[in-house]
């Protein structure tokens, strides 16, 4: 375990080989910039900064850097990405293009879907069922979003899906976001980026994410425990192994770790428009069931993404023979996820073999050789999945954008209004907080300041719309929505028998 010192932060600094102002400032202790996690938006902020040569320290509580990216070599033979591994909307994710320099092996993914129907496959019929129905669901929330009140996306849901509702609620709803409908802004759902084109890293989305870092000094098991601003012009984080100094400070730890209180900030806390910001953006529940299933006793394809015609909530989603290999994720999430997860390993365990039995008839629980499952709500420096907005909460990602005291800038997947809950929707809101940093070393004149907190609570227009029960209203402009025609006809295309 390394100690955090001057003698390290020089040493990580060096290796860094940027430009003299790393040097300067490390010299006398301080840095221009702290950064709390050494996750996807503190790595993109990290380099930000090095490139631009400004000091920066970044400060990671685990072991390990990467946070929800990461990739696991040891518990199969095979690459298993423990968080992220679909490279979402790979036209405008900022990871694709670095991603080319790195030597990694990055291909599309299969474009389509089976749907099980008990122990067969879909037929066309039925597949153009589904896909109606995930389609006129998809057209009805965005409608509901451009409404002057936000709703719940279950709300917004046509009444007429028949037996097809538990699977759309689970495609869009658990699988998606990590949430419920019942507990998803429909504004937020709307806003949100299609994801049903996607890319793999044959090495791993975390191995892509460490090559990136690759250069990038980070103190690790350094959790940062309180922020003091109280000091002129300077920023104090504590840490079990002493206290560090900088300008500016950027924090990119999850919003279930801002929300749990593990960190202090200074004596008076956040702001309380910060404080509900957190509140509307808990985080979801999503988690892989990872099976060593050699010999393909399922029949599928390299990456095959498998959902069931559900009956109730009671579901998973599955990824076969990921990169071609032995490895199969079932994936579990939402209120159902998130209680079955509670229950520990050998119960998810349990239930995957189980539910691939129903599908496939197989001796499934024979078959398998390992299981791993992950237990993100139980990470202690995660404590979630990914960020989802309550109804009537999509305000809150840009709230989350706000500088808080002037120096202390949010990033992470929470901040991001269309990427939010992945990899590169958390880069981008790392480069986007360096970027705000490094205006502000340069002497650019402070943005406007944050409202205050008379500002920020709502109006009496708001407040009644509030007690008939109604969520705030929005407060951006909506992105245009895409024709509902052209969206149908991509999804049609997408799935195959
Ligand atoms: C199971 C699962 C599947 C997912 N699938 C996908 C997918 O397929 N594609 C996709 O794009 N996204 C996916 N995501 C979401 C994606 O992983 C995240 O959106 C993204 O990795 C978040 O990056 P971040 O930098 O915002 O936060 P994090 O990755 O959480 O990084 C924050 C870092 O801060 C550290 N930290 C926390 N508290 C402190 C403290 N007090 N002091 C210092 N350090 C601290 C943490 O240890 C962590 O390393 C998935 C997530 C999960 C959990």
């Amino acid at each position: 375990m390394k100690s955090l010192n001057r003698r390290t932060f020089l040493a990580g600094s060096a290796a860094l080989l940027a430009a003299p102002a790393v040097r300067a400032n490390a010299q006398s202790g301080d840095v221009d910039v702290l950064i709390v996690g050494a996750g996807a938006a503190g790595i993109a902020a990290a380099r930000k900064l090095a490139a631009a040569g400004r000091s920066f320290t970044l400060l990671e509580a685990s072991p390990r850097i990467g946070g929800r990216c990461i990739t696991d070599t040891t518990s199969f033979n095979v690459p298993f990405d423990r968080g992220a591994h679909w490279i979402h909307a790979p036209d405008v994710n900022p990871l694709t293009k670095l991603a080319q320099r790195t030597g990694l092996d990055i291909y599309p993914a299969p474009s389509g879907q089976r749907v099980r129907v008990g122990r067969r496959n879909a037929r066309e019929s039925e597949l153009e069922d589904y896909l109606a129905a995930v389609v006129r669901s998809h057209r009805a929330i965005d409608t509901a979003a451009r409404g002057k009140t936000d709703m719940s996306c279950a709300q917004a849901l046509p009444n007429d899906l028949g037996e097809w509702r538990p699977a759309v609620e689970f495609a869009l709803g658990p699988y998606g976001t990590s949430k419920d409908l019942t507990e998803l802004s429909a504004q937020d759902f709307s806003k949100s980026v299609e994801r049903d084109v996607g890319a793999f890293c044959r090495q791993g989305y975390g191995a892509l994410l460490a090559r990136l870092a690759d250069g990038i000094p980070a103190e690790t098991e350094t959790p940062v425990t309180e922020i003091d601003t109280a000091q002129r012009g300077r920023i104090v984080a504590t840490t079990p192994r002493g206290s560090l100094n900088g300008s500016y400070m950027i924090v990119t730890a999850s919003i279930g770790v801002l929300a749990s209180g593990k960190i202090k900030f200074d004596r008076a806390g956040l702001p309380k428009r910060q404080l509900d910001a957190i509140d509307r953006l808990k985080l979801g529940s999503f988690d892989h069931i990872a099976l060593d299933l050699p010999g393909n006793p399922l029949g599928l394809q390299r990456d095959d993404l498998v959902f069931e015609k559900a009956t109730d909530r009671r579901t998973a989603a599955l990824l076969a023979n990921v990169s071609g290999t032995s490895l199969t994720l079932v994936e579990v999430a939402g209120r159902f996820g998130r209680e079955l997860a509670a229950r520990g390993e050998a119960a998810m365990g349990d239930f995957a073999t189980e539910w691939l039995g129903n599908l496939f008839g197989t001796d499934v629980k024979r078959a398998v050789k390992r299981t791993r499952a992950t237990q993100w709500n139980a990470d202690p420096w995660t404590l979630g999945a990914f960020s989802a907005a309550a109804p009537g909460g999509q305000w809150a990602r840009r709230a989350l954008m706000e500088p808080v005291r002037d120096r202390i800038y949010f990033a992470g997947e929470a901040a991001h209004e269309t990427l939010w809950g992945t990899v590169g929707g958390a880069w981008e809101s790392g480069e986007r907080a360096a970027d705000a940093v490094l205006r502000r070393l340069a002497g650019a004149p402070a943005p406007p300041p944050p409202r205050t907190e008379q500002e920020a609570a709502p109006t009496p227009q708001q407040r009644r719309q509030q007690q008939r029960g109604k969520a705030q209203a929005k407060q951006q402009p909506e992105p245009k929505p895409q024709p509902a025609k052209q969206k149908q006809q991509r999804k049609l295309r997408r799935v195959r028998e």
